[in-house]
Formats: structure tokens, C-alpha cells, sequence
């Protein structure tokens, strides 16, 4: 039953190499039954079947697991009513009136049967030496097929495994690390657990290597067994494994997590072998870091957690460190740091302002600036949006920072002509609560800017997950006259409706359908038809990131209606700057 369950094969998908033998076994032999049947603790299951439309049945009505009997052996019953072991099976008497049945066993490379390739009719038959030796040898075949099947697992296992303890392994933990980064910039942090035996080398030396394998195992059987299925374990050397609990409601709840599973590693381990009854008592010293709090990046939160995990060796083992002891502040670009840095900036005006310039296509006319916010971090340098803004976002410092560069806005196209509108971009966060409309009003208010100059940007994955409350404050503020720009169109999940129910003025094609202008054709497909789609709902288009002439040329054709990117205007620190874009257009 080990030996099969190793297969893993049970309850798998139809393989048509299977079928290829059990349909030629019942065309050759011209019956209407055959199977490749698996024998397993209390069914057998058909991994291919002609005639049986039932995946399995109950192993007391298995001819199967009689054939099994005698591995070496084709099992043969004439006719069944007069065989005492099988004349009243279900399958004889019941509606299947199976009468004859022939089985050759299919052998593990360990010499144990796992099942048979058989045959049954409804008519009692004679099987003769010839016979035997066909079905002997697609069963033969059958038993390959599943060697094939075996060493590709252990291939594709060797690759994601640690061949031990059976977790996943260091490449496999840090695919897992990449993949739940990007989930964690999309609202559902992790936490990342490094977890070192204490005094692992003494186990070895004193008891050997083959305890020490056993107590590795054991651990790794501990760890894995009280976590939930959503979480990664993995074990990435010698003494070493790794967590990544996924998506902890918080901070404490992993910190719990983390302190449970001490407690698992404490509990004795008895070891085979000493007559005695031995057992091993281990420890753990455990690191635990927290995704975008302790880093931004897979790399900085493995460190995190390391670090933390080395702090408690120091401490004195068997304890859980949290990576808010270790991460010294400014040490590198870590949540930490940044939300601190972050905080201190908005409260002490350290945020700037770029402008980039936004034109008309055609006559090549600027019409307005979008603003983009900079953050130069005191003894740190420049750090980009798409780095603070998530941390921002994640800490709630977003509706400050937005606050602030939506007036910081207000107050300079003040000082630029009146015709140019201002474009500022807004997070989510707005509408997961009631007070856009307000701030708006208020910030209008003071700084005595026309309504009718500010455009917000806002992008598709706000409008999602906020569509009732975004449509309510959009739509007071459009009675104000503020205009609304729907940014990054085309990246995400991309529902129109929302789109018809919403009022937007304007549409950003996204700068990635705008990169592969003039390269892809199917990417300038989806470029016109979002133009077309965005003009019949009576918005304007603006193209992000054009860079080239061969785009804005594109672009011109294709009748979008501005233009916004490098070639044009990069964002510059005073609005004027940005914009000498006619000799563009000239060229263009
Ligand atoms: P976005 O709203 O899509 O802003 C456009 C980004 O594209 C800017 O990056 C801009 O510098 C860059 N860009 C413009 N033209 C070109 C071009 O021709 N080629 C290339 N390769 N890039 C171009 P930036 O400033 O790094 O901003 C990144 C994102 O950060 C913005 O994307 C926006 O989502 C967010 N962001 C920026 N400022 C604010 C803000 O004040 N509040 C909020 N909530 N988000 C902001
Ligand atoms: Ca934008
Ligand atoms: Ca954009």
C-alpha cells in the first residue's frame, strides 16, 4: 500500500498512455471490460477503464486484489458463479454479470503488485498460454508507464523539494518569497519565519547522522503540521528552515504563530535505535520579519528575518526575536525606515513637487500639468514613488501625503496660466472612507482655485474594490466641476461597466500598450479599440510615456486626443521647463 500511495497516482487525471492498453487489451481479447485497476487499502481504483463507468469499487468485490496474490502469476477465472471466491461478488450478480475474469499483476520496480491489467466478459471463457503471455506483457507495459511516471515526480520534485524532510527547498521558498511580495504591494502582507535548531551539530556527533536525519524529519513534520495549507515551510540547509505565513491578520497573530511553533520543536522526539527509549529534547531561536515593514524587497525581508534569528541565538536561544529589534533605522530602504522618514517628511514639507506636461495632439497646444510627487530622504538620497507609496498606503500615511500634494497643486497653478488644468493622482485610500469631498472642497476653498482646473487621476484598481463610495464622491465633486481621469487604463482587470457607470472625463491609455506602438501589432489592436471605446463613452484619451516620434505619430493617427511622456516633457521642478515639446510635434 506504501509503495503505491508513493506513485501518487491515485485519483490522477486520465492518462491516454493507460487507455492505449486497455483498449487494445479489449479489442485483442474482444471483451467488453478492461481495466488498469490499483489496489489500495480498501478500493481499487480504474487509472484507465473500457466498459466500467464507475471509478473504483470496494476491494472485498476486487477480482484484482486476488490476482495479486501471486505476483508472478496471470490470474484466471473461467466462470465465476462456479468459483467459490467469487460467486456471489456484486459484480457476478449485479447488473455487470461478469463471468470471466483474467488479471495480470502490475509490479512496483520493487518486485511489489499494485494493481492488475484485466479482462472480464459476460460469458464464461477459456484463456489459453497465449493469452496469458499478451496480457502478461501489457501488463508489463502498464507497470513501466508507471516507472515513468515516478521518476518524473522525483525530477520535478528534486527541483521544488528538499529531498528529507519533503518541504519546500530554498529555490522553491524563494519563488514563494517573489510571488508573495507581489501580493503583499497588493494588500496582503506576509510574514517570513528563519528558524535555526540550537545545537543541531552535538545531535550528529553524539548519536550520528541517521538520528540526526530522523530529528530533521520530525521537526519539518511538526512545523508543516501547524501551519495552515496557505503557508510555505521549507527547509534551506542543514539545520535551517524557513515559514512564510501568508497573510496574518497581524502582527501579533504571527508573533503567536511563531511562539506555537517553539513550543512544537520543544516537545520530546524519541529516537529508534537506543534500546532505552530514548528521547532528544530540541530547541529553536526564531526570526520573525514582517513583509514591507521589515523590507521592500524578498532579499530585505529574508535579511530581516535572519538577522532577527541571529539576535535570538545571541539572546540565548529557544526564543523568537521580531525584526523590529534588528532593522536599524536608515540602514537600508526598509518599511522602517521609510514610514518613519515618510511621516517626518509630510509633517516638515520635505515632499516636492515635479510637473509633467500634458498636450493636445494635432496643433501640439500644452493644456495642463500632471504632479508628481518627489521625496529626497535626508542621509538617503532619492527615493521613487513606486517604493513609498505602497509603504504609504500600507501605513495609512497616504491620506496625509495626498492632503498634501493635492495643495501644494492648488497652490501652483495659481502661479501658471489660467487656461492649464492641474492633474494630481489619488490612492484608494479615499474612498475606503467619506472624506474626499470634503478635503476637496476645503482645499479649493483655500487656495480660491476654479473647480474647474483640477483634474483628479484615479486608477482602476480604486474604482474596483470602491465602486458604490468612488461613484457617490465623484460625483459631488463633478457637480463642482472638477474633472476625474481613469490612470493606467488597460492594466487591470478592465470591467466596462464601471466605466459607463462612473464619470470620468478622461481616459490614460496605459504607457506598456504605448511602449509596443510601432512593435506590436496586437498591442496597437488594443490601443485603438480602447481610443474608440473611450471616445463613444465621450471621454477624452490621453497616451502615457510616449517616447518616440514613430509613437506620437501613431497616436496622431489613431486619433488620440493628448499626449503625455519623455519625448514630450519629462517632469520637471518648475512647470514651465517641462514644456518646449513643439519641435516634437514639428518632427512628428
Ligand atoms: P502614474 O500616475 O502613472 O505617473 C506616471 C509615471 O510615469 C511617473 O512616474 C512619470 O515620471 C512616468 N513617466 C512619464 N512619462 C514617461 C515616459 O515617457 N517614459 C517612462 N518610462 N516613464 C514616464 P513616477 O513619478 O515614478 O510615479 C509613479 C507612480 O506613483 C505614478 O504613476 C502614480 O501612480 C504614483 N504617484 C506619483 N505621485 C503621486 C501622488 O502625489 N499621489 C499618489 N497617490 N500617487 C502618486
Ligand atoms: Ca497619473
Ligand atoms: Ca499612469
Amino acid at each position: 500500500m506504501a509503495t503505491l500511495r508513493g506513485y501518487r497516482i491515485l485519483d490522477s487525471l486520465p492518462d491516454e498512455r493507460f487507455d492505449r492498453l486497455t483498449a487494445l487489451a479489449a479489442q485483442h481479447f474482444d471483451v467488453p471490460v478492461a481495466l488498469v485497476s490499483l489496489v489500495d487499502a480498501n478500493r481499487q481504483w480504474f487509472k484507465s477503464a473500457v466498459g466500467m463507468t464507475q471509478p473504483e469499487t470496494g476491494r472485498e468485490e476486487a477480482f484484482c486484489a486476488h490476482a495479486i496474490l501471486t505476483p508472478d502469476q496471470v490470474m484466471v477465472v473461467p466462470d465465476a458463479p462456479r468459483d467459490p471466491r467469487f460467486a456471489d461478488n456484486p459484480l457476478v450478480t449485479g447488473d455487470t454479470h461478469i463471468r470471466f475474469y483474467a488479471g495480470a499483476p502490475i509490479l512496483a520496480t520493487n518486485g511489489q503488485p499494485l494493481g492488475t491489467l484485466c479482462v472480464m466478459d459476460r460469458e464464461p471463457r477459456e484463456f489459453d498460454r497465449a493469452d496469458r503471455q499478451f496480457l502478461a506483457q501489457l501488463a508489463a507495459s502498464a507497470s513501466d508507464l508507471l516507472d515513468l511516471h515516478l521518476s518524473h515526480l522525483t525530477l520535478a520534485e528534486a527541483e521544488t523539494r528538499d529531498p528529507l524532510t519533503r518541504l519546500a527547498n530554498r529555490r522553491q521558498l524563494e519563488t514563494a518569497m517573489d510571488a508573495a511580495m507581489e501580493s503583499a504591494f497588493a494588500g496582503r502582507p506576509f510574514a517570513l519565519l528563519s528558524i535555526d535548531l540550537d545545537g543541531f551539530r552535538a545531535i550528529n556527533k553524539q548519536y550520528g547522522y541517521e538520528v540526526g536525519d530522523h530529528v530533521l524529519n520530525q521537526i519539518g513534520q511538526r512545523l508543516s503540521s501547524s501551519i495552515r495549507a496557505s503557508d510555505v515551510p521549507a527547509r534551506i540547509g542543514g539545520d535551517e528552515f524557513a515559514i512564510i505565513l501568508s497573510d496574518p491578520a497581524s502582527h501579533d497573530i504571527a508573533r503567536r504563530v511563531a511562539q506555537r511553533l517553539i513550543a512544537d520543536i520543544n516537545a520530546p522526539i524519541e529516537i529508534d535505535g537506543t534500546s532505552d527509549g530514548r528521547q532528544i529534547v530540541m530547541s529553536a531561536s526564531v526570526g520573525c520579519a514582517l513583509a514591507l515593514r521589515h523590507g521592500t524587497t524578498a532579499a530585505e525581508v529574508r535579511r530581516s528575518a535572519k538577522e532577527a534569528m541571529y539576535m535570538a541565538k545571541r539572546e540565548g536561544r529557544d526564543r523568537l526575536v521580531i525584526a523590529d529589534e534588528v532593522v536599524p533605522l536608515l540602514a537600508n530602504a526598509s518599511y522602517n525606515t521609510i514610514e518613519h522618514r515618510l511621516e517626518e517628511a509630510i509633517a516638515q514639507d520635505q515632499l516636492k513637487l515635479q510637473w509633467q506636461p500634458y498636450f493636445l495632439t494635432g496643433d501640439g497646444r500644452l493644456t495642463g500639468y500632471e504632479a508628481l510627487v518627489r521625496w529626497t530622504c535626508p542621509g538617503h538620497g532619492p527615493i521613487v514613488p513606486s517604493t513609498f507609496i505602497p509603504v504609504a498606503e500600507a501605513s495609512g500615511l497616504i491620506g496625509a501625503l495626498d492632503e498634501w500634494v493635492l495643495r501644494a497643486s492648488c497652490r501652483a497653478a495659481l502661479e501658471i496660466p489660467e487656461d492649464l488644468t492641474i492633474s494630481v493622482n489619488l490612492s484608494a485610500y479615499w474612498f475606503s472612507r467619506e472624506e474626499l469631498v470634503p478635503l476637496v472642497q476645503r482645499v479649493l476653498g483655500e487656495t480660491g482655485l476654479p473647480p474647474q482646473r483640477l483634474i483628479l487621476e484615479l486608477t482602476e484598481r480604486t474604482i474596483i474594490t470602491h465602486t458604490d463610495s468612488a461613484r457617490h464622491s465623484m460625483e459631488s465633486l463633478r457637480d463642482l466641476g472638477v474633472g476625474f481621469a481613469l490612470d493606467d487604463f488597460g492594466t487591470s482587470y478592465s470591467s466596462l461597466n464601471y466605466l459607463r457607470k462612473l464619470p470620468f472625463d478622461r481616459l490614460k491609455l496605459d504607457r506598456s500598450f504605448v511602449d509596443d506602438l510601432g512593435a506590436d501589432r496586437q498591442a496597437e489592436a488594443v490601443a485603438c479599440a480602447i481610443m474608440q471605446l473611450g471616445h463613444a463613452l465621450g471621454m477624452s484619451v490621453c497616451a502615457e510615456g510616449v517616447e518616440t516620434p514613430l509613437q506620437l505619430g501613431f497616436l496622431e493617427g489613431a486619433r488620440c486626443d493628448l499626449v503625455q511622456g519623455y519625448l514630450l516633457g519629462r517632469p520637471a521642478w518648475e512647470p514651465m521647463e517641462a514644456s518646449t515639446p513643439v519641435q516634437a510635434f514639428i518632427r512628428a
